[in-house]
């Protein structure tokens, strides 16, 4: 078996339910492995559903998080550039990252993307202790790549965890699962076209 699947909470599947998919992409090739897995998500998502897709590479979006004096961090809940994703993730049930790992996380375009986009006042309000999740009713699927042997994955650092329980959970989106693809590096070609068939398998479920 070569697709892990951790799950934390009730997924509950859609049952028909028409959702707003929002598709989160961040490899900056198509004829990548992550391009194959993109399209085998697009392909297999339920014709009920209503699909969205925001490639961070093509749309060249700037992962700098900025502010200071003039530029105040309460201001970013309302920054014109990134409207569109506040905007896109209001409109979305259910969130789908697909990205490769990078030294153990997010590549820094998506991990910019969580920085600027998941905000204080937007998506969560801080409290004394803690953070209270503004993005409440939305579940989360994110299916990564990477090269380490499935039966060292549980004792990783991040591999996923860190956008599932820090950014999306604290902003309230759960439950959200994880799909490891993996590992890419050592795999055959058959091996590979399995683990696309089973992210289309996943993909026909939601
Ligand atoms: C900066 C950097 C840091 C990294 N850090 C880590 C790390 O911390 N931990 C870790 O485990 N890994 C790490 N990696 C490895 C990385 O996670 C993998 O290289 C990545 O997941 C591969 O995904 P890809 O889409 O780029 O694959 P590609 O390189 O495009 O493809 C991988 C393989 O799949 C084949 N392939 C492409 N398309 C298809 C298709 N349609 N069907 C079947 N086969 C196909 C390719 O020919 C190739 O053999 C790192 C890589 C980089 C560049």
């Amino acid at each position: 078996m070569w697709v892990i699947n951790t799950l934390t909470g009730n997924m509950n599947l859609s049952e028909g339910r028409n959702m707003n998919i929002l598709i989160i992409y961040a490899h900056p090739n198509h004829q990548s492995f992550n391009g194959a897995v993109l399209e085998q998500v697009q392909n297999n998502l339920g014709k009920q559903h209503t699909v969205k897709t925001i490639d961070l590479y093509a749309e060249h979006f700037d992962p700098v998080l900025f502010f200071d004096k003039e530029h105040r961090r309460r201001d970013l809940a309302t920054d014109p550039y990134t409207k569109k994703y506040r905007d896109l993730i209001t409109w979305a049930n259910e969130l789908i990252f697909i990205f490769p790992v990078w030294w153990g996380g997010m590549p820094a375009i998506l991990k910019g993307f969580t920085d600027r986009v998941f905000v204080s006042g937007w998506a969560y309000k801080g409290k004394k202790i803690g953070m209270e999740g503004k993005l409440g009713g939305r579940r989360a699927w994110i299916i990564i790549s990477h090269d380490t042997p499935r039966i060292a994955v549980p004792f990783m650092p991040d591999y996923g965890s860190v956008l599932k329980r820090q950014v999306l959970g604290n902003c309230g989106i759960k439950p959200c699962r994880i799909t490891h693809l993996t590992p890419l590096k050592s795999s055959t070609l058959e091996q590979r076209q399995k683990m696309l068939a089973k992210v289309g398998k996943l993909a026909r479920e939601v």
